[in-house]
């Protein structure tokens, strides 16, 4: 397998970078440029059908964006990682109509103890119609996401690995491992921790390496719950390394650190599970008949850019950290939802200058503060007296609600608060989930459009109607004259003048029709 050259386009410099679409002339190629190159397959392609990517091709499809999504692998991955949805995800299926679908494959559970496991009920009184944990395993997520992706017109390709690229002034050439090559206007990692595209691309991914691997599985047990339940009790007070989680018939998850077993080179074995139990708890609870065995470590790198020109990076690909609170497939899916919509005006030829550049402005302290709170959670499991007296401190410091809420926001990402300049404190979050007249106010947002909220019948979205829809008096529940919202659900602007309102439609929107 070989990589083309990568030619790095000069870093953005918020210049007007448009496609070569009708109604725009200002960014159209050189035809001498155009000449020479294969026609254009695809407005964007994706590496990586994971939870990012597939959402990501969904969120694109919303507007009609030619989307090809390359898989590596041929067959879904079996390892059942993840926790489930937190609410800010759930609340992102609720906007795009997909909660229905995903609620039937999962199980709803208290949103709280997620913060370092440290277990206390979530605070009364969150502000979400979805304040619980969706508990899904990643595989049925994932394959939900790709039919929803599929079903919307994006083309999913398995087995077809992205080997090589090479970007030009309009364009990328993308390169699979066999050989073919695909012309795209842009094209976006979604490739996970090892991304190639990353790699590739030549982006610095900073952070701390691996300090301790853990090993993960699912496996039967050969005592009864009320056995394992007892030994949790005795030994999970003063040890918090290992994790035995029941799934029902006899099956587990099962937890335990990987220090001093096998070559990390090779996979774990069910023997090296059955070591560490009885090396963490004094028995191997008679482990056998294993689903699925891993391991993992817990480096924590962000990548230094998201975006190189033509090519941007999106989930684990951009970000990774240890599976405290469990995250990372949150935040994926996340970065998709901010920018499928971003990606999409610049390739329909409507975004306003710099719009794209706005994912990285957005996204990247967004990932800096899980991978901090992720770093503290690693310190708040360690066994040692310190943490250990940490660990206690904060547990009473939860006690105090506000204490508790804050550490809620963070895991569910409900306290996100993007920077739009100077406002009222409302600005930049996103809203929850209203009633409004015509129903509730995500069951507005599944086409992934703006939307004007207006309580004072006055203001118009005039010439950008074609991407932001108005609703009059729908904001009895918010106590605000109007607000603007975002495709991906945050508060674009608040205000009851239209000028006003004017300049922050041409500041999201672009230029009125
Ligand atoms: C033990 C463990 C527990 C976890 N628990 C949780 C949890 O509870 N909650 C949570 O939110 N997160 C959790 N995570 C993290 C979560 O699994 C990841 O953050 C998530 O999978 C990232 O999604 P992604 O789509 O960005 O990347 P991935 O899921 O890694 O998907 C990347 C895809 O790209 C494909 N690919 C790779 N290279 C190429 C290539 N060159 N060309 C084409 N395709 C390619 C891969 O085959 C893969 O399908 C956990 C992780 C671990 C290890």
């Amino acid at each position: 397998m070989h990589s083309l050259p990568f030619t790095a386009e000069p870093p953005s410099t918020g210049a007007v970078e448009r496609d070569s679409v009708a109604g725009d002339v200002s960014g159209l190629p050189s035809p001498a440029s155009r000449a020479d190159r294969a026609p254009v397959d695809f407005d964007v392609i994706i590496a990586g059908c994971g939870p990012t990517g597939a959402m990501l091709a969904a969120e694109l499809r919303l507007h009609q964006v030619r989307v090809l999504v390359l898989e590596r692998e041929t067959e879904p991955v079996s390892f059942v990682r993840i926790v489930g949805l937190h609410i800010r995800s759930i609340e992102l299926m609720a906007m795009r109509g997909l909660l229905e679908r995903i609620r039937e494959h999962g199980r709803q559970r208290p949103a709280g103890a997620y913060f370092a496991g440290i277990d206390k009920p979530a605070p009364a009184g969150l502000d979400s119609t979805y304040a619980y944990l969706l508990g899904i395993p990643q595989p049925v997520i994932v394959q939900l996401l790709e039919e929803h992706a599929i079903e919307l017109g994006a083309q999913v390709r398995h087995g077809r690995a992205v080997a090589g690229f090479v970007q030009d002034d309009d364009g990328v050439t993308v390169e699979l491992a066999d050989g073919e090559q695909l012309r795209t206007r842009y094209l976006v990692g979604c490739d996970g921790a090892r991304s190639t595209v990353r790699k590739l691309l030549g982006v610095g991914f900073p952070g701390e390496p691996a300090r301790t691997e853990t090993l993960m599985g699912e496996m039967s047990v050969g005592v009864s719950q009320e056995e394992v339940a007892a030994k949790l009790a005795e030994v999970g007070e003063t040890n918090r390394q290992f994790q035995l989680r029941p799934f029902g018939a006899g099956v587990y998850s099962v937890v335990v650190p990987a220090a001093g077993v096998s070559d990390r080179a090779e996979p774990p074995t069910l023997e090296d599970f059955a070591q560490q139990l009885r090396a963490t708890t004094g028995t191997d609870f008679g482990v056998h008949s294993p689903r699925w065995l891993s391991r993992f470590g817990d480096a924590t790198r962000l990548a230094e850019r998201y975006r190189v020109g033509r090519v941007l990076l999106a989930g684990d690909a951009a970000h990774i950290h240890p599976p405290a609170g469990g995250q990372g497939l949150n935040l994926g899916v996340q970065d998709a939802v901010n920018l499928g919509w971003k990606l999409a005006a610049q390739i329909r030829g409507w975004a306003p200058q710099a719009l794209l550049d706005t994912y990285q402005a957005e996204r990247h302290p967004v990932a800096e503060e899980v991978l901090d709170n992720t770093r503290a959670q690693v310190e708040l499991h360690s066994s040692g007296p310190g943490p250990r007296a940490v660990r206690r401190l904060l547990a009473e410091l939860m006690d105090f609600d506000e204490v508790n809420r804050h550490l809620l926001e963070k895991i569910t990402a409900i306290g996100v608060r993007y920077d739009f300049g100077e406002g009222p404190d409302l600005l930049g979050r996103r809203l929850p989930d209203l009633d409004v007249k015509q129903g509730n106010l995500y069951g507005l947002l599944h086409r992934g459009r703006g939307l004007l909220l207006d309580r004072t019948e006055r203001l118009t979205v005039g010439g950008w109607a074609d991407r932001v829809d108005q609703l009059a008096d729908a904001t009895a529940a918010l106590d605000l004259p109007c607000v603007l919202l975002r495709p991906d659900g945050h508060v674009a602007w608040i205000g009851d003048d239209q000028q006003d309102l004017d300049d922050h439609l041409s500041r999201w929107f672009g230029r009125p029709n």
